[in-house]
């Protein structure tokens, strides 16, 4: 590797704020054939939003005032949201005992004498909770994008939160410079199949492995790296650093966590989905230069 190549392409980098930690990333990054992206905080912009809250048998503010309970004590994104509504609906919120954090599925606690979980189906199923008033409207809303979210009361599901959380402007135009790359966009999430994929689809994503555990992130990257494909990973989210280590090229949007950052071998520091293929076209360009 010449030593002018490569400051050339960290040079080039650094002026859209495309930082390479090392000279081994962007030759690395001259040869990736697939690159893996988070959802949310990387091809979303990160900050859900209440769209819908529905509740049957219950009144409306009561369940909400319960919900709020539980996810003020959770660090997860999608509680704050549900805080922030609670509190702009106006409604007062009492404490949660026995909290209990579920990764990846959601959250329960004690509320007013009342057992209260909040999350996704499979906490529901796990705690032998009946879904049958909600399951309709949760399957609706997700179909539509919105990350569909379950509450339950003393065994029952009694209410349903849509949250929305708007794409990256150049989430799509990201994409789409990639496939003109010839590069192979798989999109990773947290999140339920039918939202993963309504949105996979708006951004001309075909490849999506959804309802991924927080600890199995990077399981999925080896999984790819042994069918012999050359990944990069892009994310921002502590959950993502396992598979930013694990991807031949680890890149982290520069608005996500401090982890994710410190172990990625790029950092995107303006948070653009733009500058990955911009990343990836500064890696072949020095590697030419070099040969
Ligand atoms: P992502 O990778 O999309 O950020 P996570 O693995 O953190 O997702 O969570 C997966 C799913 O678990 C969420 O989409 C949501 O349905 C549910 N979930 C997790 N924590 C919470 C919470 N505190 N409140 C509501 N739902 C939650
Ligand atoms: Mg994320």
């Amino acid at each position: 590797a010449t030593p002018t190549a490569i400051m050339v392409g960290t040079g080039l980098g650094a002026k859209r704020g495309v930082l390479f930690k090392n000279a081994a990333a962007l030759e690395t990054a001259s040869g990736i054939d697939t690159v893996v992206m988070d959802k949310t905080g990387t091809l979303t912009k990160g900050e859900p939003e209440v769209t819908d809250f529905i509740a049957h048998g219950i009144d409306e503010d009561e369940l909400l005032a319960l919900v709020a309970a539980v996810e003020r004590e959770s660090e997860h994104p999608l509680a704050g949201a549900v805080v922030d509504y609670a509190v702009a609906r106006g409604v007062r919120s009492t404490t949660a005992s026995a909290f209990r954090n579920v990764p990846g599925h959601g959250a329960g606690a004690t509320v007013d004498g009342r057992k209260i979980f909040v999350g996704n189906r499979k906490l529901m199923v796990g705690e032998g909770i009946d879904l049958a008033l909600v399951a309709q409207e949760r399957e609706s809303l997700a179909s539509t994008g919105r990350t569909a979210v379950l509450v339950a009361v003393d065994g029952r599901a009694v209410g349903v939160i849509a949250l929305a959380d708007a794409a990256r402007e150049t989430a799509a135009p990201a994409v789409a410079a990639l496939h003109e790359a010839g590069i192979e966009v798989v999109m990773l999430s947290g999140d339920n199949e039918a939202t993963a994929s309504r949105i996979a689809a708006q951004l001309g994503i075909d490849t999506v492995i959804a309802e991924v555990l927080p600890g199995d992130k990077a399981a999925k990257m080896r999984e790819l790296q042994q069918a012999g494909k050359r990944v990069a990973m892009v994310g921002d989210g502590v959950n993502d650093a396992p598979a930013l280590a694990q991807a031949d090229l680890g890149i982290a949007i520069g608005a996500g966590t401090d982890v994710a950052i410190e172990t990625a071998d790029v950092v995107l520091m303006r948070s653009d989905p733009l500058d990955v293929p911009i990343a990836l076209t500064i890696g072949k360009g020095t590697v030419r230069k070099m040969r």
